[in-house]
């Protein structure tokens, strides 16, 4: 039986490392574009230093289903429990369209948490880490008490997510939010990268992936997960160097991840892991 081998990683280092960070502040200070882009980062970062962030406790929906049934219009949020069609008129109630208004926040929220991040280590401005540690901690506390059920409230379906009611959108969603855990990963205490990584990523990232990848015509539906969105999804997180996780847990759950998740490189030498 062979075993897992991982490269160590050095956080940041998921998606940006620190000489591509530095590459991103120069280009910042000399090219016009860079700096337009950066200051819509942090106009965006500082909107959640100030405010009073909030994590949804309801599972987001299916927005396909935000939409008006007579004449197919995408509906306007009046409030969270009032959804109007403006092309009839029809305004909508109940619980659907409410959860389809949170899915929103929740992708929001991830979001936040990236450009929190990146945000603290573009300006080294240590008022980014507070917000961007509570997004986290905050969904580490509750992510599992959100039931992995689907847009048509199956529970444990080959399409089931928790945040979401689509894996594909979890997956996308899990990037930001992994992104966002590299990012601050060094100012992270032990017991809160466990936390995080052991109530979130490891189950929240979890596909119903029966086999390894590669597979030979990638996309294609699959009988196992029905939709081939889902490889995308998933394969965005692998591809991404998406693995956050495998510096705090046990060689055992790293496998048990990295089977269902990706596809990872094989060796026949001991696991190695480091953080
Ligand atoms: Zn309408």
């Amino acid at each position: 039986m062979p075993t897992l081998e991982f490269d160590p990683i050095q956080h940041p280092g998921l998606i940006l490392n620190r000489e591509e960070l530095d590459a991103i502040r120069i280009k910042i200070d000399t090219q016009a574009w860079a700096k337009e882009a950066f200051d819509k980062l942090i106009t965006d970062a500082d909107t959640y230093v100030s405010s009073n962030i909030v994590i949804p406790k309801q599972k987001g929906q299916w927005t396909h289903y935000y939409a008006c049934k007579d004449d197919g219009t995408r509906l306007t949020t009046i409030t969270d429990t009032e959804h109007k069609c403006l092309t009839c008129g029809k305004v909508y109630t109940g619980e659907v369209y409410d959860r389809s208004v949170i899915t929103g926040k929740h992708i929001a929220l991830g979001e936040a948490a990236k450009n929190l991040g990146l945000a603290y280590q573009l300006t080294g401005d240590e008022k980014y880490i507070p917000p961007t540690k509570q997004i986290l901690l905050d969904y580490a506390d509750i992510y599992l008490s959100f039931p992995l059920e689907d847009k048509l409230g199956k529970l444990n379906t080959g399409l089931a997510a928790r945040v979401f009611a689509t894996n594909l959108a979890e997956s996308c969603w899990l990037v930001n939010i992994c992104w966002a855990y590299d990012l601050i990963a060094e100012t992270l205490t032990t017991e809160e990268r466990q936390h995080i990584c052991k109530d979130m990523h490891l189950r929240g990232s979890h596909r119903r992936q029966p086999r390894l990848w590669p597979t030979r015509r990638w996309p294609r539906p699959s009988r196992q997960t029905g939709h081939h969105s889902l490889r995308c999804g998933s394969r965005t997180c692998a591809r991404s160097r998406f693995h956050p996780i495998r510096c705090t847990l046990t060689p055992r759950m790293v496998q048990n991840h990295a089977l269902t998740q990706y596809h990872p490189r094989r060796s026949t030498t001991t696991s190695t892991l480091h953080g």
